[in-house]
């Protein structure tokens, strides 16, 4: 067995990509997805120091009840409660702003005018989208953070770096995608935003997935996955499945994930956040298999 993984090593097999093995050969207009630089970086937190070459880690299988950790990108101050309804104003005008933009231009300006969500009172900045204005994936996170809050664009520290390595692994980059989140300006504490506030956001989320027009829906994390596929799953559960969903005006592909700071805290859970990819990336290319 040594002689073996020491052959396999000097041929440059160096990386255990899925658990089975992938025939390339049967899909000869598709370069195997380069997939190491992330999916190999078993250290926690992704140190920089750690050796590019780890060893493939044992893979783990998904525990039965899934831990609530998994839930979360980060581990801030719980949210508050959802009680109370939501403001049927504010709801209303979100409404009326969205379908009034033309564009997303029009579509962020009128998100900028809006005052019906509480979280924009403590944001630095509203965090609106990165990526390409029409696109095939459009990728939904659950809300910006603090590097997002200060720069007013998503998935832009450490966990949107590691979003932005697993895209290119799949031969995807911001020209391709476009990225955005559940909520649009950052909640105190980086807790996890609120039912009530992902609400009255969702109208805006609505056109704007209308105007990117996508095929396919990725979603980041236990929040994303919550609000879209309207369900109380646990991202344990729904990740990795597809579901059709009817949003932005019309049925879509949604496929739930790991969202990447669970990932960098979790790294031995990256194997199932490539095979999710590994879906997309097929379903992308039009094997609807996949
Ligand atoms: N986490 C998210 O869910 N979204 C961001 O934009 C950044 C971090």
């Amino acid at each position: 067995m040594a002689a073996l993984l020491a052959w396999y090593e000097a041929m440059g097999v160096t990386d255990a990509v899925d658990e089975s093995p992938i025939d390339w050969r049967a899909r000869p207009d598709a370069p195997p997805p380069r997939a190491s630089a992330w999916l190999a970086d078993l250290s926690t937190g992704g140190d920089a120091d750690a050796p590019a070459r780890a060893p493939a880690a044992p893979v783990p299988q998904p525990p039965a009840r899934p831990p609530a950790a998994a839930e979360r990108p980060a581990q801030p101050a719980p949210a508050p409660a959802a009680t109370g309804a939501v403001d049927q104003n504010a709801l209303e005008t979100a409404r009326t702003l969205a379908e009034a933009a033309p564009d997303l231009t029009a579509l962020e300006a009128a998100l900028a005018a809006f005052d019906g969500c509480p979280l924009k009172r403590t944001a630095k900045s509203l965090c609106f989208a990165r990526g390409a204005e029409r696109a095939d994936l459009m990728i939904i996170g659950e809300g910006p953070g603090r590097e997002e809050d200060l720069s007013g664009k998503p998935f832009v520290g450490r966990a949107g770096q590691l979003l932005d390595q697993m895209l290119a692994s799949i031969g995807l980059d911001d020209s391709q995608v476009h990225i955005t989140n559940v909520i649009y300006w950052r909640p105190p504490g980086n807790r996890a935003p609120t039912e009530l506030e992902t609400l009255v956001c969702r109208p805006f989320l609505e056109k704007q997935i209308k105007l990117v027009a996508p095929k396919i829906i990725l979603t980041l994390g236990g929040s994303a996955a919550k609000t879209l596929l309207e369900t109380k799953t646990g991202i344990m559960r729904t990740r990795g499945k597809w579901s059709t969903r009817p949003l932005g005006g019309e049925d879509r592909a949604v496929m739930p994930t790991l969202h990447p700071a669970y990932l960098l805290r979790t790294p031995a859970a990256k194997h199932l956040a490539w095979r999710d990819l590994l879906a997309v990336d097929a379903r992308l290319r039009g094997d609807d298999a996949a």
